[in-house]
């Protein structure tokens, strides 16, 4: 399978009064062409650092990419010029974001923020572009779409509009789509729509997509492979069958613990003790120590090695690394 995109050894941070916020501390990512891969965590754990990081998004200053690359299908977008990004967004990568009527203009009709987002990268006529948005509205499951394509966004309900911003995110034909939790601003039921609306798109288009989201229920269904993000680092990577049934550090393991399932009525949710690392100045450790209940004490020494429990399977965590108890003789 071709690699569309491989982040290797990715560092961001943000300076402000307090000092510099390492948001994101080392990630590795890659991603196939054709596949979902769902970055999962809590709010503030690089997940949306990350991803603006591949759109170049990062406002600089007070942000910084301060080292690694970002390779989109051999290219790094870290080393672009901004006029190089701007050919590159919206065109081969798109975005979308939680609240839909950020990404709307609500003096415009919907058919022409449609016809002028493909206008502006392809020499098409006005008809042309006409038949594509309509054919757009189509694909998106908005019902009568020629009629509609007269209206403004505050005539949609929220779920209709988000499918919108999905068809102008869509409309140039992009190979990269990144989803920044794009239901969230949702109720359940308009949710579970967008998503079977996302495995849709994919089917027909080839499009990758990497979603984001806080909330691993929402990957449940439509997640190829899943990354777990914690204090600015991806502490475990697995398809989305290993990390919901054999899920090995203890952080997924809580997160998992925290979704509400179908199959069991009546269990508790298991909240997550303690609250993440401040990264003003990161443990040197695992960054998980403090509220793990496997903890050693080298896990708050030094940070685990990666281990690569399968082809497919990876984790940050000393409790996989029989080299745990030897590290602790020699070094201490
Ligand atoms: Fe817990 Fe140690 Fe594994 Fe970190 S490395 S998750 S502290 S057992
Ligand atoms: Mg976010």
């Amino acid at each position: 399978m071709e690699k569309i995109l491989d982040i290797r050894d990715l560092h961001v941070s943000f300076k402000t009064f307090g000092g510099e916020v390492q948001a994101v501390r080392g990630v590795n990512l890659e991603l196939y062409r054709g596949e979902t891969l769902a970055i999962v965590g809590e709010s503030g754990c690089g997940k949306s650092v990350t991803a603006n990081s591949i759109m170049r998004l990062i406002p600089t200053p007070p942000g910084e990419i301060k080292d690694g690359s970002i390779l989109f299908k051999g290219q790094d977008m870290t080393q672009l010029s901004d006029r190089e990004v701007r050919k590159i967004r919206g065109v081969d990568i798109s975005m979308i974001f939680q609240d839909p009527m950020t990404a709307l203009n609500p003096t415009l009709t919907v058919g022409d923020q449609l016809t002028e987002g493909l206008r502006q990268h392809r020499t098409i006529t006005k008809k042309e572009a006409n038949t594509q948005a309509i054919e757009m509205l189509t694909l998106v499951g908005i019902p009568n779409p020629v009629e509609r394509m007269k209206q403004y966004p505050h005539e949609f309900s929220g779920g209709m509009r988000q499918r919108i911003v999905i068809a102008m995110a869509l409309i140039c034909d992009p190979e990269l789509l990144i989803a920044d939790e794009p239901t969230t601003a949702l109720d359940v039921t308009i949710q579970a729509q967008i998503l079977q609306l996302f495995q849709k798109i994919q089917k027909q288009t080839g499009v990758s997509i990497i979603l984001i989201t806080h909330d691993l229920g929402v990957v449940a269904k439509i997640a190829d492979r899943i990354a777990v993000m914690y204090a600015g680092k991806v502490i475990e990577t697995g398809t989305r069958k290993e990390i919901f049934y054999t899920p090995q550090h203890p952080y997924t393991k809580g997160l998992l613990h925290s979704v509400p399932r179908m199959d069991q009525k009546g269990e508790k949710l298991i909240p997550i003790d303690g609250t993440p690392p401040d990264l003003f100045s990161p443990p040197e450790g695992c960054p998980f120590a403090a509220r793990c209940p496997m903890a050693m004490e080298v896990c708050t020494k030094v940070y685990p090695f990666q281990s690569e429990l399968s082809r497919t399977h990876e984790v940050d965590c000393w409790l996989q690394d029989e080299r745990a108890k030897k590290y602790m003789a020699s070094t201490y």
